[in-house]
């Protein structure tokens, strides 16, 4: 699925972020960079795979609910092949949760290839960073773990860059910070009211919000 949220809620949830930046320039722009479309209306209507939807839709309409189409990132046209025998299933295979392995326009295939286009993007599978320090001047130290395919440690690394961006996940990235904050790593955060934190870093932005008072 890859729906753009009302902007009611938007503007409700996130009060501080320009919704009409972001309905203007920055919806779109994500859309169009991850291939976000909808399926063909009458091809539902009548596609075998879609037989079901269409009794679930019928059911809810008949009780009274309104339905709507979810857009997402699948390759309708290559469902559509799937469908007539023309090309590998996937989505009709009950490819979805671990991924697909056909069909589906996945980062791999959007903004991965875009990034690496420009020639300034490495990307270093099988490690995990353990911790992220301050190093001399403005510099952070990042350490990590070499993994093999079971999930073994073959070598550990550190790096010395001037900035880092977490974006572990939710659990990943607060385990992290959890850690450091718990090392005494992530330095003294200043300047930090309700509404904005100024820090020095990134990791100090982090933490400020993650660890602002409750009031
Ligand atoms: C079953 C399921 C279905 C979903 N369906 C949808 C959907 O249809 N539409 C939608 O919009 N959202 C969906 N979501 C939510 C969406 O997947 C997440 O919101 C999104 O993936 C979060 O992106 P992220 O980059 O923040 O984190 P993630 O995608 O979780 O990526 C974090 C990455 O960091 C890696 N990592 C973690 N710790 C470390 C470490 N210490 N060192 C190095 N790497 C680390 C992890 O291995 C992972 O690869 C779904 C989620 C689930 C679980």
């Amino acid at each position: 699925m890859a729906v753009v949220p009302r902007r009611a809620y938007f503007e409700e949830i996130l009060p501080s972020v320009d919704a009409d930046e972001m309905y203007s320039t920055y919806y779109p722009r994500a859309n169009a960079g991850l291939g976000v479309g909808n399926v063909d209306p009458d091809w539902l209507e009548h596609a075998e795979c879609y037989r079901y939807a269409r009794a679930s839709r019928d059911a809810a309409l008949r009780s009274g609910f309104p339905t709507t189409l979810v857009p997402n990132v699948y390759d309708f046209d290559y469902m559509k092949k799937e469908q007539a025998g023309q090309a590998p299933p996937s989505a009709l295979a009950g490819e979805v949760i671990y991924g697909n392995n056909h069909g589906k326009k996945s980062l791999a295939k959007t903004y991965l290839p875009a990034a690496s286009a420009t020639g300034r993007l490495t990307i270093t599978t099988l490690h995990r960073v353990t911790a992220v320090s301050p190093a001399s001047g403005s510099a952070y130290q990042v350490e990590m773990e070499q993994l093999d395919t079971s999930g073994a440690v073959v070598a550990t690394k550190r790096v010395i860059t001037d900035r880092v961006f977490f974006a572990a996940g939710s659990v990943g990235t607060s385990k992290l910070l959890v850690a450091m904050k718990a090392r005494g790593l992530l330095g003294r955060v200043f300047g930090c009211d309700q509404w904005m934190a100024r820090a020095r870093s990134l990791i100090q932005i982090i933490a400020a919000r993650r660890w602002r008072p409750a009031r």
